[in-house]
């Protein structure tokens, strides 16, 4: 697998002419450098296409949580400008307190204390 690229405006493919990115629909562009799977993989090649562009991810996952995308915004040979990573899961249902039930300190407190 390998990261391929594409518009950062709006996801349709695009063409590099002599090192220079266009989109049909926003002309010349930087891409953003995605992978068709996200897997450790193509994500070394993120991390390397960034460069000095951190990607930030919450670690250590929560279980059951896994990476689902990636992608960063760079020329070939360049920093990145820009870079996410999205992580996907299932959070355990709580159940919320009724407002009957709510302490008494959060619900009645008045707004400036809260800013304290
Ligand atoms: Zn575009």
């Amino acid at each position: 697998m390998t990261l391929g690229a594409e518009c950062p405006r709006c996801a349709s493919p695009v063409s590099d002419e002599d090192g220079t990115w266009r989109c049909l629909d926003h002309g010349v562009i930087t891409p953003l450098w995605r992978p068709a799977t996200a897997d450790y993989g193509t994500f070394a090649e993120h991390l390397t296409r960034a460069g000095g562009m951190p990607t930030f991810l919450p670690w250590p996952l929560t279980p059951g949580w896994t990476v689902t995308d990636f992608g960063t915004v760079a020329v070939p040979d360049g920093d990145g400008k820009a870079s996410f990573i999205t992580v996907t899961g299932a959070m355990p249902f709580k159940r919320k307190r009724s407002r009957r039930t709510a302490p008494e300190s959060v619900s009645r407190r008045p707004a400036a204390a809260l800013m304290l």
